[in-house]
């Protein structure tokens, strides 16, 4: 059986960012022990503050591939920006309203353990041990004149070509995370794809023209 997260809708508090006060979607994993809720995905109406707070957050982290929120507002607009890893929150900044999907469980943690992933979470900003290198392919061909420090790699799992800022060595040093493709990852089950499951606008464009019918 597919491993199924738990999935809820819930009010954040206390995180300081644009999000504080919206409802959005968040799903909860047995790789990280359930300690966090990761962003599943939001209504359209919570875009702004989910953008602005993703922006934020990216930025600090040191993870964001765009200087300025407009280029970055830009490319979110567009819908070209990738997650640079799972957006995560401790448990208590989440109210939850409503469970959405009950977690259906299967043995995804001892798999990924006996490939070597022993997943634990550290913090907010932390990405449950992986480090994300954005493809290639999804980026505008300008990278090495945008970020002359960053370096051509190739992804460690399916060999396609990726980026990889400085920072990503340091962090792979001291927290011994793993490198792998934004693509791998999400495949792996180890990010929660933003929009992928959730509530899209695609999805409720098709629920509400099923509800006319
Ligand atoms: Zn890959």
């Amino acid at each position: 059986m597919e491993y199924k997260p738990k999935v809820i809708t819930g009010k954040v508090t206390g995180t300081g960012w644009p999000i504080d006060g919206h409802v959005l979607w968040f799903s909860q994993w047995d790789y990280d022990n359930r300690e966090n809720w990761h962003l599943y995905g939001w209504e359209d109406s919570e875009d702004e503050a989910v953008m602005q707070t993703v922006f934020q957050t990216e930025t600090e982290a040191g993870l964001c591939l765009f200087d300025t929120l407009e280029k970055f507002a830009e490319n979110w607009k567009a819908k070209k920006w990738e997650p640079q890893g799972s957006f995560c929150l401790p448990l208590d900044k989440v109210e939850v309203l409503e469970v959405k999907q009950e977690e259906s469980t299967n043995n995804t943690r001892e798999q990924l353990r006996a490939h070597g992933f022993d997943l634990t979470p550290r913090k907010q900003t932390d990405r449950g041990g992986i480090i994300c290198l954005p493809l290639d392919k999804n980026l505008n061909g300008d990278v090495q004149a945008k970020h002359p420090d960053w370096e051509p790699v190739e992804c460690p799992t399916c060999g396609r070509k990726c980026w990889k800022h400085p920072e990503a060595d340091r962090l792979a040093k001291e927290q011994d995370a793993k490198m792998l493709c934004t693509e791998c990852a999400i495949k792996a089950g180890l990010l929660s794809p933003f929009r992928k499951e959730g509530p899209n606008r695609a999805q409720r464009r098709r629920a509400k023209r099923e509800r006319r019918k």
